[in-house]
């Protein structure tokens, strides 16, 4: 069968299923994936010959799309800030809101380093070079790890409480070549974040994607998160949407470096809640910041 007949073959099986839009952003991540051809290839040779073989491979494919699998979960992979990471069904699928979140973080160090160099004449602080960071529920790594990409004279840790997702965020790391210290640790159970057993390290930066859908948003989700993504990364009890907020920024009073900052991506719903939860913790400067869906998703605050 050549691509074009597989093209059309791949609409009609999952027509009734997806809307087309989805449906060709699906065809065109699977012929890169399965036959190396972007978007512009395949308009160039129609006439592409795809194997039996092969094609046993899209039918399957497409039977697990019907299911409303992700297809992330399907290709093993996602991207993330131009970064490609492996996912399964340990990991969460990093998201384009947490793509903004990076960047505030990633601007908000660069604008750091220009005022520094004006200030000692171009010159750069000594500082700058000692900068450490946590990001706390790494899941497949997709924050500490492009951070350490965009900051790179940084020191990077992450915490997971699960082993399994730490597994994936290792091989993320080597993937990407670069450094970041993975540590197993269940924050909630923790009293402090003494990640190095020989010394309180203090850090410039922590920032966490924290479990903040309630169980009442539930309805909202859609089939392909909720049957397969991690619930222990997505999920907070109605009762209690902000523990992992209360928590982390507890934990961030102890071991936030002077003039640090703690990033949080938050629930949409929540802005004020989380705003309150902070200034009562005795947080400043405060900055609540919409994604591009105009949602407040991204909180950042300093001592
Ligand atoms: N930090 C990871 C991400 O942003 C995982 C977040 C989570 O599992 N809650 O994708």
């Amino acid at each position: 069968m050549n691509i074009k007949s597989l093209k059309k073959h791949f609409f009609s099986e999952l027509e009734t299923i997806q809307e087309d839009s989805e449906i060709e952003s699906f065809f065109f991540i699977l012929t890169e994936f399965l036959h190396n051809l972007k978007r512009i290839d395949v308009s160039l040779h129609p006439d592409f010959q795809v194997s039996e073989l092969d094609l046993e491979k899209w039918n399957t494919i497409i039977s697990e799309l019907k299911t409303e699998k992700p297809i992330q979960y399907l290709t093993g992979e996602a991207w993330f800030y131009g970064l490609r990471f492996e996912v399964n069904e340990n990991t969460l699928i990093p998201r384009p809101e947490t793509e903004e979140l990076v960047e505030w973080i990633v601007e908000s160090q660069k604008s750091k380093v220009e005022s520094q160099k004006l200030n000692s004449q171009n010159l750069i602080i000594q500082k700058s070079n000692n900068l450490t960071i946590l990001d706390i529920g790494t899941g497949s790594g997709c924050i500490p790890i492009t951070l350490k990409k965009e900051i790179p004279y940084s020191f990077v840790y992450a915490i997971d409480i699960s082993e399994k997702a730490l597994e994936t965020a290792r091989k993320n790391a080597f993937d990407n070549q670069v450094e970041v210290n993975f540590v197993h640790q269940d924050i909630l159970k923790s009293s402090n974040l003494h990640i190095s057993k020989s010394s309180n390290l203090l850090f410039d930066i922590i920032v966490s994607n924290p479990p903040y859908v309630r169980n009442l948003e539930k309805q909202e989700i859609k089939k392909n998160v909720l049957d397969y993504e991690p619930h222990l990364a997505l999920f907070v009890a109605d009762s209690d949407a902000l523990l992992f907020y209360r928590k982390i920024a507890q934990l961030a009073l102890k071991s936030l470096a002077p003039k640090g900052k703690l990033f949080f991506e938050i629930n949409q719903y929540l802005g004020n809640e989380t705003v309150v939860l902070l200034e009562q913790l005795g947080f400043n400067n405060i900055e609540l910041r919409k994604d591009f869906m105009g949602n407040y998703r991204m909180i950042c605050c300093s001592l």
